[in-house]
């Protein structure tokens, strides 16, 4: 089939790009603005294959994107193009609008004209499958209960409210023009690739350099981590198995504390490479003031995904961490020039975790 996958040139988008070139048959375009957050470098491994291609290009440029889809006579879109990071969301919330609001109308406006042209086989085929996340769903106590695809929506951020309005949309446009779409919400993601601004990715290249390691607040949020080459297959699997108009929950069912996090980057990087006055860098870490309105702790039930679509976690956080941690310590070229200043930002710097 072929895919269009939106934002192929971030970190999860990527590795989705990654997973379909290398494990299937399928083509693929990736249409992706590059904004700050995109890298090519994440796409050398499959830039050079036949099945793939790279569009600069705006999702919210709805001529442009309908076009492509006739033109490259895509099966199924995979919608990852956002904004991302929650401080960012703070500091300026006007692109997350944009984007991850305005932008996904007009691609569901783009693709409601394309299927409906469509007849047949094609027209039976096509799917849309919005990529979303769990903190829509708000927050959870510290001391218990999951989110499920039945949790009433109720983000906190500017980030998480407009990723939760671009998931109303798809369920609209589902209800109302029997767009064939699938949705899916997930945990915060991690592994290689990962934009150095994130809490995993920040904490081991600090880490590596003996810089300070901040953790906002006490470290007490609690996040639920996925290793990003699990969730790439689970999302290939929601994208051609799944239900339309079902939405499904992907998590590792790897709860952790922020400071547990770091605690773990540390012991791994002291076991894979010590610091030279071998002092802990347990000692590195520092606690600075936290983001404002810190959702505290974020846990998904997959039950669904696991029993209707076969999907597991193949990696747990201890074999993923280490995956992790050793790719950073192999790929300097891929995130030496990122570190060396192509971000800024009065709260980038301090360890975030979604
Ligand atoms: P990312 O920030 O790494 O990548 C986003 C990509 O989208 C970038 O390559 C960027 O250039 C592109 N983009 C931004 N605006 C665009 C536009 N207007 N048109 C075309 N391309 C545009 O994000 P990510 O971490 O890979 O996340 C991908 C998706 O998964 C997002 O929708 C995000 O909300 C969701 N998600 C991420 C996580 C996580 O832990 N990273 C967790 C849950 C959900």
């Amino acid at each position: 089939m072929n895919f269009l996958v939106t934002g192929g040139a971030g970190f999860i988008g990527s590795a989705v790009c990654r997973h379909l070139i290398n494990n299937t048959d399928h083509r693929v375009v990736n249409l992706d603005k590059l904004t700050y957050a995109a890298n090519l470098s994440s796409l050398e491994a499959v830039s050079s294959s036949d099945r793939y291609r790279f569009l600069k290009g705006d999702i919210a440029d709805r001529d442009t994107v309908a076009a492509l889809l006739r033109e490259e006579e895509i099966d199924v879109v995979m919608h990852l193009a956002a904004e991302s990071h929650v401080d960012r969301s703070i500091d300026g919330p006007a692109d997350f609008i944009k984007t991850n609001i305005l932008g996904t109308y007009q691609l569901l406006e783009a693709a409601r004209g394309y299927h409906a042209a469509l007849t047949g086989e094609r027209r039976d085929r096509f799917r849309f499958h919005h990529i979303s996340t769990d903190e829509v769903y708000g927050q959870l106590p510290l001391d218990g209960g999951l989110f499920t695809e039945e949790t009433r929506y109720a983000p906190s951020s500017p980030y998480s409210a407009s990723k939760a309005s671009s998931d109303h949309l798809v369920m609209a446009w589902h209800h109302t023009y029997q767009l064939p779409t699938v949705l899916s919400n997930c945990s915060n993601n991690y592994g290689p690739y990962h934009f150095p601004e994130k809490l995993i990715p920040l904490v081991i290249l600090n880490g590596l350099e003996g810089l300070p390691l901040p953790v906002y607040g006490r470290g007490e949020n609690v996040r639920d981590w996925l290793f990003v080459e699990d969730h790439a297959r689970a999302l290939v699997m929601v994208a051609t198995k799944g239900e339309i108009g079902r939405s499904y929950n992907i998590g590792g069912r790897n709860e952790r504390t922020n400071l547990q996090v770091v605690e773990a980057i540390c012991d791994t990087l002291d076991a894979l490479a010590p610091l030279e006055d071998g002092r802990s860098r347990r000692t590195l870490i520092e606690f600075v003031t936290d983001r404002p309105g810190h959702d505290l702790r974020y846990a998904i039930d997959a039950s669904r995904i696991e029993s209707e679509l076969g999907w597991q976690a193949v990696e747990n956080f201890e074999t993923g961490l280490e995956k992790t941690v050793r790719w950073y310590l192999d790929n300097e070229a891929w995130w030496r020039p990122i570190r060396k200043g192509r971000y800024a930002g009065e709260r980038l710097g301090k360890a975030a975790a979604g």
